[in-house]
């Protein structure tokens, strides 16, 4: 392992007193609210309901003011009614997935390129890329923003890029060990399977392998699954965080020295964390959705855009020396919440359990399923191929003390199913973490 020293890409902003932020947000967002109303209709038209003009907005908390703009808002305006430039002065256009009815779309001027590219150079930074770095991006490339984000955000901070995209496992290992790839990015499912295949194939750290860093996000993960791919992967893992509607990858990112909540690039994007039920603000570290306004956006102006991430955030210095709030692992989307029995469940508490309990794998699934008007919660989990080849009353063990644990986080009692090793689908790029069944039946 190559040693390397540690950088960080805007010093000005990412070190600087929170006064000196607060007042580089508010200018910012007052030239970002007289931009919008000028430009964009939809905005000036929610605003004038609301009776608003854009010098009512005078200090940062008067953001509380101005309406919130939900993924409802893009669905309305499909494809560019929020945009602020005409689709012809666009550089690029990027959609989210869209499985559901039409995708977001979301588009960059030439400067906003610029900026997205910049962000991503700070974050990858922050996770502790560095020149000599072999960088292998594995998230797809296409409409999805990952792969372009991380791909010119590398670039700029100087590292080698491999661009193999998603999929094709062979091809990855291949390159992996041909290129001597020293940093590997995907979502932490697919680095997750990465690193069950690379024990599965045999290949050895120093031999066939050669990471130290892995940059993992856009989709919930654990501490529990983070120690699982760094000990299988023999990097240091760190999460880092974006979303099509805000630019991409970009928006925040942990930093490798201290892996202690991802750094907000508060220059560039002013965040609130309400209670998405009541829609007030909630106290400094304290869980709730995620509301981010960018205060940097030629083509595509967003203002308080409502996340559905739920996160905490704090402002207290890190021991990395940046001062920039920093938000924490996001437990799930509002909208990815099941209920059973009416009782809240996120995925990663019961991932969390999973991860923390020895004999399983990182490879799960949550189905739901509605017997007359009960829901029921099978959480199937695959075994490690150890613990598989233990005998039946350990396998028994496991299942009841899975079964315990889950019960005593969320107070409902689950089904725990134990499955073979290798048998539930794997992911190239977002996990499924739930089949829910009860609106199919
Ligand atoms: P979509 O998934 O809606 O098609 P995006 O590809 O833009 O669109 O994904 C953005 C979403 O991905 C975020 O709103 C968030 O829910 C999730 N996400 C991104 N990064 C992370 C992360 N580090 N941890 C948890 N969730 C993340
Ligand atoms: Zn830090």
């Amino acid at each position: 392992m190559t040693t390397t020293t540690h950088k960080i890409w805007d010093p000005t902003w990412e070190c600087a007193d929170r006064d000196t932020v607060r007042r580089r947000q508010l200018d910012r967002l007052l030239e970002t609210i007289a931009y919008v109303y000028a430009k964009v209709p939809h905005y000036r038209a929610k605003m004038d309901a609301k009776g608003l003009m854009p010098s009512d907005i005078r200090g940062l908390d008067d953001i509380r003011l101005l309406p919130y703009t939900t993924k409802l808002d893009f669905h309305e305006t499909y494809p560019f009614g929020l945009f602020a430039v005409p689709p012809t002065e666009l550089t690029r256009i990027h959609s989210s997935s869209g499985t559901t009815g039409k995708p977001t779309v979301v588009g960059y001027t030439k400067n906003d390129l610029n900026t997205w590219v910049d962000l991503v150079a700070r974050m990858v930074s922050l996770a502790g890329v560095v020149e000599s770095d072999i960088a292998q991006i594995s998230f797809g490339y296409g409409m999805f923003t990952g792969g372009f984000g991380l791909h010119y955000g590398l670039e700029r901070a100087g590292a080698t890029v491999v661009p193999v995209s998603s999929g094709n496992t062979d091809r990855q290992f291949m390159f992996m060990e041909d290129f001597q790839t020293t940093t590997f990015i995907s979502t932490p499912s697919y680095a997750a399977y990465i690193g069950e295949q690379a024990r599965l194939r045999g290949l050895e750290h120093g031999k066939q392998i050669h990471l130290r860093l892995g940059l993992f996000g856009a989709e919930p993960w654990t501490e529990g699954m983070r120690a699982r791919i760094e000990a299988e992967l023999g990097v240091s893992a760190t999460d880092n965080y974006g979303m099509s509607e805000l630019c991409g990858p970009g928006v925040s990112g942990e930093c490798v020295i201290a892996k202690d909540g991802m750094h907000i690039a508060e220059d560039l994007f002013l965040w609130e964390v309400i209670d998405p039920l009541t829609e007030e603000p909630v106290a400094e570290g304290e869980i709730g959705e995620l509301i981010v306004t960018p205060l940097w956006k030629e083509a595509l102006p967003v203002i308080r855009y409502r996340t559905r991430d739920l996160t905490a955030v704090t402002t207290a210095r890190c021991a990395c020396g940046r001062t920039s709030a920093r938000m924490s692992r996001v437990k799930g989307r509002t909208d990815d919440m099941l209920i059973i029995r009416g009782v809240n469940v996120f995925p990663t508490q019961i991932e969390h359990v999973l991860m923390e309990t020895e004999g399983t794998s990182p490879h799960y699934l949550l189905v739901v399923t509605r017997e007359g008007a009960l829901d029921t919660l099978e959480v199937w989990v695959e075994v490690s191929e150890q613990m598989f080849s233990e005998s039946f009353n350990r396998m028994t063990v496991l299942r009841d003390l899975l079964t315990k644990r889950i019960h005593s986080i969320l107070g409902i009692s689950v089904k725990v199913k134990l499955v073979e090793p290798q048998t539930l689908e794997r992911s190239q790029g977002k996990a499924k973490r739930v089949l829910d069944k009860r609106n199919i039946e």
